[in-house]
């Protein structure tokens, strides 16, 4: 047996086989099968150790997990079903013979295009272009995006316009104050939230400074690796976590601040990513106690008060990661009700994952968009304007379902920190 399956069969005796978790698992509400629970999940696992079942057998149940961790909120046992799924990838992936083909081109994802601000700015400045010269238009026309594999056509069209690569290259990395500041903060930028959502960082930078911290952006920070991990890729995932240890421990932040619920959540997990007798693994800890989602960060600072009254509905749809790995359930829920003048309309089912998880609504689109609409029946009920989310993934995955729902003339979906700067705030 190897070693990721050993770690994770002796994970599988935690569970009792109550199956308290299988009403929170959206894989098990849409596809109704044991398999695609949590509980059937473990069993897999353990069948797969004891040499009942193949490797093969336990591919599609993992591949259709969305990673979103609810079960894990609900289980009595604290079952660690991150590690037993995270190890389980990792299984299926040491199988797996790829073509020479695809083994170049996982590498060169992998490997270096997520990790490297430089294609990252590329993907960020290439997506502009494309959207302000005519090639959108002549892709449209020819229909060339609905062609494109992994409805890359669907994605495109809920794509926020791209800030100029003038407006890229004139970021200020470095923003000190004055007068001391209450905190000293690193910005993780994160890989797409930074080349998609650019403007939103800048308002989450923005935020901070009017909350009294200054802020940097260290230059050598790298992909968080979930990506990576979700994929199976291990030892890459680890590679990169050491690096952004050491590029974060370098000037002694106060705080490691993210605006991105599944980035946050992979730098948060650092910490179980090395044994204790490993010399990462002091280093790994500090790190993640530093790590902080901006609406966690914006309530510990406690600097900020909204002028501006916002005359709108609105719902807050958290990012699984946010919630159930980070554990910030509040804080957005307290900015938002700080907003003079808003409605805030909570959903009957926040916990619910809205199916965007990583890539899965690429890859699992079909799956993807049957738990979307389960999401979006909740969020047409409540009848917002806008909706409220912390996570790039979700805040497309809410314009797609909202597209699905022909509501684009009456709602948004809304990152956190752009509604809150809308609200005018200042500092206390
Ligand atoms: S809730 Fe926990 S113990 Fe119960 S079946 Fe699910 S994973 Fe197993
Ligand atoms: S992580 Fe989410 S989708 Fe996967 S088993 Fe748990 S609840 Fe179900």
């Amino acid at each position: 047996m190897n070693e990721a399956l050993r770690d994770a069969y002796n994970k599988t005796f935690d569970c009792v086989q109550c199956g308290y978790c299988l009403p929170a698992c959206p894989t098990y509400e849409t596809m109704e099968r044991e398999t695609h629970s949590p509980r059937g999940r473990i069993n897999l696992v353990k069948m797969v150790a004891q040499g009942k079942a193949t490797v093969e057998d336990l591919q599609e149940p993992i591949e259709k997990c969305l990673g979103c961790m609810a079960c894990m909120t609900v289980c009595p046992t604290n079952v660690q079903y991150d590690q037993i799924l995270e190890s389980a990838k990792s299984v299926i992936e040491s199988e797996q013979t790829p073509s020479t083909l695809q083994q170049k081109a996982e590498g060169f994802l992998f490997e270096s295009f997520f990790p490297s601000s430089r294609w990252m700015n590329f993907l960020g400045n290439a997506t502009w272009l494309y959207q302000k010269s005519g090639l959108r238009k002549v892709a449209h026309q020819f229909g060339l995006t609905q062609r494109a594999p992994l409805h890359i056509g669907k994605m495109e069209a809920i794509l926020p316009e791209m800030p100029s690569p003038k407006q890229r290259q004139e970021r200020v990395t470095r923003y000190m104050r004055q007068r001391p500041a209450k905190a000293k903060v690193a910005f993780f930028k994160g890989c797409i939230m930074d080349s998609v959502f650019f403007e939103a960082n800048q308002n989450a930078v923005e935020l901070l400074l009017r909350s009294g911290a200054e802020v940097a952006f260290p230059d050598q920070q790298t992909c968080c690796g979930a990506l990576h991990a979700h994929s199976g890729k291990v030892d890459v995932s680890l590679e990169l976590a050491k690096r952004n240890i050491e590029v974060f421990e370098e000037e002694g932040f106060d705080y490691i601040v993210n605006t991105a619920g599944g980035c946050g959540a992979r730098l948060v997990e650092y910490r179980h990513l090395f044994d204790k007798d490993s010399p990462w693994y002091d280093r790994a800890v500090r790190f993640s106690e530093k790590v902080y989602d901006i609406a966690a960060l914006l309530v510990e600072l406690d600097g900020l008060t909204f002028t501006k009254p916002l005359q709108k509905t609105i719902t807050y749809q958290p990012s699984c990661h946010l919630r159930n790995v980070q554990k910030v359930v509040d804080q957005p829920l307290e900015l938002i009700r700080k907003i003079p003048g808003i409605r805030l309309k909570e959903l009957k089912r926040p916990d619910f994952c809205c199916g965007s998880a990583g890539i899965y609504n690429m890859v699992h689109h079909k799956e993807s968009m049957e738990i979307l609409d389960v999401k979006m029946k909740d969020v047409c009920d409540a009848e917002p304007e806008e909706i409220v989310t912390s996570n790039p993934g979700c805040q497309l995955q809410m314009k797609l379902g909202i597209q699905r729902e022909g509501r684009g003339d009456r709602m948004e979906s809304v990152h956190l920190v752009d509604l809150l700067i809308e609200a005018d705030p200042q500092s206390k």
